[in-house]
């Protein structure tokens, strides 16, 4: 099963980046793309206003591009928010939602990420739906409690058909950004979970792509990556550095 999987390393830049810092780092990680293996989907995250510099510096190359939250409208008065097909409409294909700096930040239920989740789909997006306990919540036991809530309020809203089309990332908080990654076990433990809610729901959705994140770095992307329900990574701080960001692509 696993073989048949598709391979993803999508990088989260979150608010990070600047015209000219993007420039050379986006140049860098499409020329080094080539040396990464055919089957890892190369992917970058970025916030929206970088969306036409994206688009113009990685169209014609395999790595695909994307936002990291979109609204739950189409369009009307909602001063702020984008729309997923605003983001489409600047090639990109791919939506984080429901990341854990949103939930904690922006008081975002797992329903308003089922939302948008289902709004991605409409657009033509692919969203990466987020999901993840606390260190509280893991020390308190509840791990498997919390994130299968999280993935069922989504499961609940999408059709099986929209379901077959998203991307799972696992993203432990305690991991984000502290440089303590969960242990490629730890994380394993998780994915397997997730694995067999989603194939409890329906059987064509054991093949879901499940990636991991929380601190990836090259020196860890390998053994994580080597786990049967792991299918690669969401990476954040390291995704702003072109080599890491390849190294691990490398090790999908
Ligand atoms: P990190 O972030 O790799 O910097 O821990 C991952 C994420 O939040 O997506």
């Amino acid at each position: 099963m696993a073989e048949q999987r598709v391979k993803w390393v999508i990088g989260n830049w979150k608010m990070h980046g600047r015209l000219a810092d993007n420039a050379t780092l986006l140049q860098a990680v499409a020329e080094g793309a080539g040396a990464v293996a055919e089957a890892v989907r190369m992917g970058v995250c970025v916030p929206t206003p970088y969306l036409a510099q994206v688009q113009a510096q990685l169209a014609g190359t395999a790595i695909a591009w994307g936002v990291q939250d979109i609204s739950t409208h189409a369009h009307g008065a909602y001063t702020g928010e984008v729309a997923a097909e605003m983001a489409a409409e600047f090639g990109a294909t791919l939506a984080i939602v429901g990341h854990s700096e949103r939930r904690a930040y922006h008081a975002e239920s797992s329903e308003l990420v089922a939302a948008k989740a289902r709004r991605a789909l409409e657009a033509g997006l692919t969203p990466i739906v987020c999901v993840g306990e606390t260190l509280a919540e893991r020390e308190a036991g509840t791990t498997e409690a919390v994130v299968g809530a999280q993935l069922d309020a989504v499961l609940e809203l999408l059709s099986v058909g929209e379901a077959a089309r998203m991307v799972v990332a696992y993203e432990p908080v305690w991991a984000i950004g502290t440089g303590r990654s969960a242990t490629a076990e730890q994380a394993q433990e998780v994915h397997a979970f997730l694995r067999a809610r989603l194939a409890k729901k329906d059987a064509s959705l054991a093949g879901v792509a499940l990636l991991y994140g929380g601190s990836v770095k090259p020196e860890n992307a390998l053994a994580l990556f080597g786990q049967a329900d792991i299918d690669g990574g969401l990476i954040g701080g390291a995704s702003l550095k072109s080599q890491d960001f390849l190294a691990i692509c490398a090790a999908a």
